[in-house]
């Protein structure tokens, strides 16, 4: 069976096909992960480390071709594909250099003479799922801090972006590694069930929460670990004193990149209402400056959505909320000349709770905007969600948004800008949107087990 990628924003024309890996496959190269990993998690964090180093390398070297198999699958405008391998090349650095320090183990003070040790070891066989919204940088996240842990890698890369998938497969294979330490499946859903049913010690997964719950049930009764990175329902908050063209600038750019399909976009804008006229202005004088457009083009700002699936299952968000009473402020609906899964940046106003837009992840360009009168008003709406993934709050008060982040129930809360996600940092979400982190020192601490050892002298 073949798996078919096509462009979407070229009115889904034909790019490629990967065969799927057959159960037999998927067997055999499980089995040959273990068997490698008992040589790999021998080799110190910083020697696994080493062999990974090239990596950028090679990289930079195809760093046009990449970024052009990213855009003819996603959709996604040629200079953010550009600006997503630069993004993954920061967050390699850090897990290459970082890395084997957090993992190098250490001596913990000890009340007598004797001496207690910790040590990070491997789990063994981790499986790496993940999703098309950024298909390069996410499966770097979960691959290459697995395999500096000394957890041997199987990846399975969306079906949406198989292309993707396969050029990374092919940039680690660049790196010889020990044959078995690497391995990559392909295949819908079916073919990632599989892979967490196979006899694997770990899986370090990114997607949507209902897909996140199934695989946590799972890793639940074969009481393996699984990191789980899953959908979000952010919230920004815009209080009357703030800086309201640089608010804007920001939830522009958080909400509309990548097509509105990312994880951490904002995806509900609370205004206090003394501005809030004012707020929605300039957030459609921003938005007119937006170019939809052919992905390739370098001028082109937004693209297309990653399918045909995804537009439909955002027009039926908008639709849901129009019915219910929203006000279109901007955009609303598939631009005029384009074939492919396009949507117009929009906004909506007269949000009410029981809206899908309101209550659901929306995965796609669309902005719901709500009026709030005071502090406590805003944190029950901001809290009001299933998700707990990430917050924006935009004051110039610094003591109220101190008040205010405590009071959020999110992984990441950041005060005055979009920019948060830094390699150093843990990333990960409260409530539905995860279990665990990635990045920074905590990322690393959740691919390995805890060991100590206790010398008596
Ligand atoms: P899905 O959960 O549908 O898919 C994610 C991956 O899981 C894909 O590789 C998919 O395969 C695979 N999969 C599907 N079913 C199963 C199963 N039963 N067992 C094991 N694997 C399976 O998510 P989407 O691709 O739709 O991704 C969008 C979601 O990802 C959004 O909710 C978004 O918020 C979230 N996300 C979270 C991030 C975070 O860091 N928190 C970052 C980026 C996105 P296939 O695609 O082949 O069906």
């Amino acid at each position: 069976m073949k798996l078919i990628s096509t462009n979407p924003a070229r009115g889904y024309d034909f790019l490629g096909k990967i065969s799927v890996t057959s159960n037999q496959k998927i067997s055999t190269l499980v089995e040959k992960a273990r068997q490698s990993q008992k040589v790999w998690k021998y080799f110190s964090p910083k020697e696994r480390a080493h062999k990974l180093k090239n990596l950028k390398n090679i990289i930079l070297k195809k760093k046009e071709k990449i970024a052009k198999v990213i855009t003819l699958e996603t959709g996604k405008p040629i200079r953010e594909a550009r600006n997503e391998i630069d993004f993954t090349l920061k967050y390699l650095d850090f897990f290459i250099n970082e890395g084997p320090k957090v993992l190098a183990g250490k001596v913990i003070p000890d009340d007598r003479k004797d001496i207690s040790r910790i040590d990070f070891e491997p789990y063994g066989v981790a499986a790496v799922i993940t999703t098309w919204n950024f298909p390069l940088e996410i499966p770097i996240w979960g691959i290459i801090p697995n395999l500096i842990a000394g957890n041997s890698v199987i990846f399975k890369p969306a079906e949406e972006s198989i292309l993707v998938g396969r050029e990374i497969a092919n940039l680690i294979k660049g790196l010889k590694l020990p044959p078995g330490v690497f391995n990559v499946v392909f295949g819908s859903g079916v073919i990632g069930s599989k892979l967490v049913d196979s006899p694997i010690d770990l899986v370090w997964f990114t997607g949507s929460t209902k897909v996140g719950q199934e695989v946590y049930r799972k890793s639940g009764i074969k009481f393996i670990k699984s990191v789980l990175e899953l959908g979000g329902n952010s919230p920004a908050l815009i209080f009357k004193d703030a800086d309201i063209k640089k608010a804007v600038g920001e939830i522009c750019r958080s909400r509309f990149s990548n097509c509105g399909q990312s994880c951490r976009a904002v995806k509900r804008l609370f205004v206090q209402k003394e501005i809030f006229d004012e707020v929605v202005t300039t957030i459609k004088k921003e938005l007119e400056l937006i170019k939809v457009g052919d992905p390739l083009n370098e001028d082109t700002d937004m693209g297309s959505l990653i399918s045909k699936n995804q537009l439909h299952l955002l027009e039926s968000q908008v639709a849901d909320a129009v019915r219910k009473g929203a006000k279109i402020s901007f955009g609303g609906k598939r631009p005029s000349g384009l074939s492919g899964a396009y949507y117009l940046p929009t906004v909506l106003t007269n949000i009410k709770k029981n809206m899908r837009v309101y209550r659901e992840e929306v995965f796609g360009p669309v902005l719901p905007i709500m009026s709030f009168k005071n502090e406590e008003e805003v944190v029950e709406l901001a809290n009001d969600t299933i998700y707990g993934l990430s917050a924006i709050i935009f004051t110039t008060n610094k003591n109220l948004a101190a008040r205010i982040s405590k009071k959020i129930e999110a992984g990441t809360v950041s005060i005055n800008t979009n920019n948060y996600l830094k390699p150093q940092s843990p990333f990960g979400g409260y409530k539905k949107s995860g279990i665990g982190r990635e990045h920074g020192e905590y990322g690393f601490l959740e691919l390995v087990q805890i060991k100590h050892t206790y010398f008596k002298k």
